[in-house]
């Protein structure tokens, strides 16, 4: 099974040398060093429900999400480029349903526009502009440097939730910081007592055994990304403009850039791995599935429990319970 028919998008290449960090892999690198946080956020078990794929007629023809971190991460690290949304095509003829990837496809190449603007401002001469209009321009590309990594890590996080039952409006209108952890909306609306902790993003990783380097270290990353987009790149606070020359600024902003990415390119390798092994997961559940079909399941008997991580086993008197 095809798992995405994503098309090539010729995006201009990640500038040579836009950062030392960026280009090594993941084993090589030490994770910037985001403030360790103690993560309290509960995991919980969840399945996959019938939109983590794409449908032809009553066949699986594919998966519902796209490797977006797979992708900024191959272009960051200039192994790959950006793809465009396929074609748009019905529901019912292969078409993505998952609202979260073609949002994420813009959100990747805005974000890879971003990076391109930042790194040819700091590493170009800009005959005419003073050290005024070098210190606001730093401040413009930096705040968009933080925006869009957050803007990148929530969706990531979004389109893979849509492929589980858990519900949408837990996450729909959630920031970053609440997808890391929110007071349980279950136990919020029950009782007037404080609810626990649950973290999204851990419950995603939790059945690929990927907890561990989530809570360590890519939650840490994504933290930090949110609470410098917080404080200054999406609300009232912002750095102070210092004016004190062109290429000082522009230093500054090579600086500060870099370092955000190399960790938020960081972060992308764990995100890699948990697109990968969803992807892998679903297309052989998939392939089951239409195994089934063919020998001739029929539609009624299909209420399937597509339990993360887990081989897909089917045996129909323990299907029909019901799907929340
Ligand atoms: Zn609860
Ligand atoms: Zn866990
Ligand atoms: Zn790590």
């Amino acid at each position: 099974m095809e798992q995405s028919g994503i098309a090539p998008y010729a995006v201009q290449g990640v500038p040579q040398g836009i950062t030392q960090e960026m280009t090594k892999s993941k084993t090589d690198i030490a994770p910037a060093g985001p403030n360790k946080r103690e993560w309290h956020g509960t995991h919980h078990p969840w399945r996959f429900r019938s939109q983590a794929f794409r449908w032809k007629g009553e066949q699986i023809s594919g998966i519902n999400f796209l490797p977006l971190a797979t992708e900024m991460r191959a272009w960051m690290l200039r192994r790959g480029q950006l793809s465009l949304m396929p074609p748009s095509a019905p529901p019912w003829n292969d078409g993505f349903t998952n609202p979260y990837s073609a949002n994420g496809i813009t959100l990747a190449l805005i974000m890879s526009s971003v990076i391109i603007a930042f790194h040819e401002y700091a590493t170009t001469a800009t005959p005419g502009h003073d050290e005024i209009a070098a210190e606001i321009e730093r401040l413009r590309l930096y705040n968009e440097v933080l925006l869009y990594s957050a803007r990148f890590c929530e969706v990531a996080i979004k389109q893979l939730l849509y492929c589980t039952e858990i519900r949408e409006s837990w996450y729909k209108r959630k920031a970053l910081g609440e997808l890391l952890e929110l007071p349980c909306p279950e136990c919020k609306r029950k009782s007037g007592q404080e609810p626990h902790r649950i973290s999204l993003v851990g419950t995603l990783a939790c059945p690929y055994h990927l907890c561990r380097e989530f809570e360590h270290c890519a939650m840490d990353h994504m933290d930090l990304v949110n609470k410098l987009r917080n404080s200054q790149a999406a609300h009232s606070g912002i750095q102070a403009l210092n004016v004190r020359g062109v290429d000082a600024s522009k230093e500054q902003l090579l600086q500060d850039s870099d370092e955000a990415l190399s960790g938020f390119v960081h972060m992308l390798s764990h995100f890699e791995d948990l697109e990968q092994q969803m992807l892998r997961d679903l297309v052989e559940k998939g392939e089951e599935i239409n195994r089934l079909k063919r020998n001739g399941l029929s539609a009624k008997d299909c209420n399937f429990n597509l339990e993360p991580g887990k081989p897909f086993v089917f045996t129909p008197c323990a299907q029909g319970r019901d799907v929340e």
